[in-house]
């Protein structure tokens, strides 16, 4: 499969394939088609495999449709991640993406070395995507900066990292301020026990790409 088949919208085809990715890895070819036929995924995916991308793309691809006929602003995508480097990683990738083909996609990146104020002024414009750690996303929701109201795509990556990392009381509270019909994609490199735990959080029912 080449990215062209994998059903993304042709404007972001363009721009990977600007960005010189040839050919689509084994979990981009296997997740994609899968979220962007609207389910709900639990996929095995190591750094380095291409998951950054295979989770991003589908969300950019919806949003890039949507915008078209629908410009109302609201929060259509958040990404969840346990450390503040891997929030600047993936907010990088979602802007490199984005950066060829969809200008007009707004990306926010929270996390504990931004303060406040300017985390408060980054929601003001109502970004389409967030990027966040658990704890930053929960304190924007709580004090109303971020509205999940409309969320459509909510991400989790390195899952099995999430709890170890003390955020279980932050993903409740997340859960519960998601719309009930929200898809999720979470990535994990390994299916421990503790995924359990986030699916009876987040999950439907994901689809299982142990890879
Ligand atoms: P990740 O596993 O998401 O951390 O990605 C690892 C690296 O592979 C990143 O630098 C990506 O830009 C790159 N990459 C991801 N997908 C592809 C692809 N299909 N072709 C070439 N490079 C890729």
């Amino acid at each position: 499969l080449s990215f062209a088949e994998l059903g993304l919208d042709p404007r972001l085809v363009q721009a990977v394939a600007k960005l010189g990715f040839e050919k689509p890895t084994l979990v981009q070819r296997k997740a994609i088609p899968l979220a962007l036929q609207g389910q709900d995924v639990l996929c095995k995916a190591k750094t380095g495999s291409g998951k950054t991308a295979a989770y991003v793309l589908p969300v950019i691809s919806s949003v890039l449709r949507r915008k078209t006929t629908d410009p109302t602003p609201f929060t259509a995508g958040l990404i969840l991640v346990p450390t503040r480097e891997l929030a600047d990683q993936v907010y990088k990738a979602i802007e490199q993406f984005t950066a060829f083909c969809a200008k007009d996609i707004t990306i926010a990146r929270l996390t504990e070395n931004v303060s406040d104020a300017v985390q408060r002024s980054l929601l003001a414009n109502v970004p389409d995507i967030v990027v966040s750690t658990p704890s930053r996303a929960w304190h924007s929701v709580e004090s109303s900066a971020l509205s999940l109201s409309k969320l459509q795509f909510l991400v989790l990556d390195e899952a099995d990292l999430v709890l170890s990392y003390g955020y279980d009381e932050d993903m409740e509270n997340l859960a519960r301020s998601v719309p009930k019909g929200v898809q999720t994609t979470m990535m994990s490199a390994t299916l421990s026990a503790e995924l359990d735990t986030l699916k009876g959080i987040f999950c439907r029912n994901p689809t299982l790409l142990d890879l």
